[in-house]
């Protein structure tokens, strides 16, 4: 089975090195050369995208937001024109439901069967191969492709038709977002009242309060590391398309709304790039520490 992947960025290069490691044959492409270089040298091969619609038997992506996959796919000389009917595009970048049934709907027409899976885990599950993929689309395909899901992440759920996979996305950086705001404002409170947030952070770390995302986050706030990991754009990318989820089904999604204006605050004031738990600095910036 020769395997295709565009978008070797922070999460699609640990990606791509990890099907490698599973011994899949590879086929990468990425706009900037340096990460195709990074890739063949760890044993990939290297083509445009155009060769690699026409040579793979399955095409994966992994791009920031729903223009991107829509452009790469569907634009002008698009992947999917050199695709081979029975071929499969999975989708693993985090996008719009509706973008994915739409993508899904054009595939169709050319006998191209399509999943979304986008992933949760950031960087370092990225690289140990333990991401956890949420997955729309037909069952018989999901099982046909969950071994390859698996070659890259822990724990591979389907959730239904396509799209599904990223609602579940949505909710997942709803969730997320919010605990890390969550944290910013304790921590911030901790140290206004004269507490040192690093024993906060150790105190609670065991308890009904520990999260995953406090694990990961909780350290780089408090060291002050902006270094991304997940970038604040692409984080009120994922909101601004809750929002707009919400908004098509009738969702109350009042704690996305605030939420998303905080990092909206934070991108206005230079931020955008920096790694999500940056938004300590919108609390610190308040607080006037
Ligand atoms: P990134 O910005 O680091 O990488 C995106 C890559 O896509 C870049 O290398 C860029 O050059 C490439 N690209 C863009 N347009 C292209 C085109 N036309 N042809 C070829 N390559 C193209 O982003 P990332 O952090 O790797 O995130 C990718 C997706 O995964 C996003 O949807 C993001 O929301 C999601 N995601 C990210 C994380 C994380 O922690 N970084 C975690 C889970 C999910």
């Amino acid at each position: 089975m020769k395997i295709g992947l565009i978008g070797l960025g922070i999460m699609g290069t640990p990606m791509a090195n990890n099907l490698l490691k599973a011994g899949y044959d590879l086929t990468v492409n990425d706009l900037e050369e340096a990460r195709v270089r990074a890739l063949v040298a760890a044993g990939a091969k290297a083509a445009s995208n155009e060769e690699i619609g026409e040579s793979c038997d399955v095409v994966l992506t992994m791009l920031p937001n729903s223009p991107h996959v829509k452009t790469v796919m569907l634009g002008e000389n698009g992947v999917a024109q050199h695709m081979k009917a029975g071929t499969t595009f999975i989708d693993m970048s985090s996008i719009n439901p509706q973008a994915s049934k739409e993508i899904a709907e054009v595939l169709k027409g050319l006998g191209i069967e399509m999943l979304d899976a986008p992933v949760s885990g950031g960087e370092p599950k990225a690289v140990d191969g333990t991401l956890a993929f949420m997955v729309g689309g037909k069952k018989e395909v999901f099982d046909k492709f969950e071994p390859l899901l698996k070659a890259m992440g822990s724990s591979v759920t389907y959730c239904g038709e396509v799209g599904a996979g990223n609602t579940t996305k949505l909710a997942n950086q709803i969730i997320v977002a919010c605990n890390i705001r969550a944290l910013a404002e304790a921590f911030v409170l901790a140290q206004k009242a004269g507490v040192d947030p690093h024993l906060v952070l150790q105190a609670i770390q065991g308890g009904l309060a520990g999260s995953t995302v406090m694990n990961a986050k909780g350290p780089m706030m408090l060291e002050g590391d902006d270094k991304p990991g997940f970038k604040i754009d692409l984080h009120i990318k994922d909101l601004n398309n809750a929002l707009e989820c919400a908004h098509s089904v009738g969702a109350p999604v009042p704690m996305t709304a605030s939420v998303q204006e905080v990092l909206q605050w934070l991108h206005n004031h230079g931020c955008g790039q920096s790694d999500h738990s940056a938004i300590a600095k919108y609390y610190e910036h308040l607080a006037d520490i």
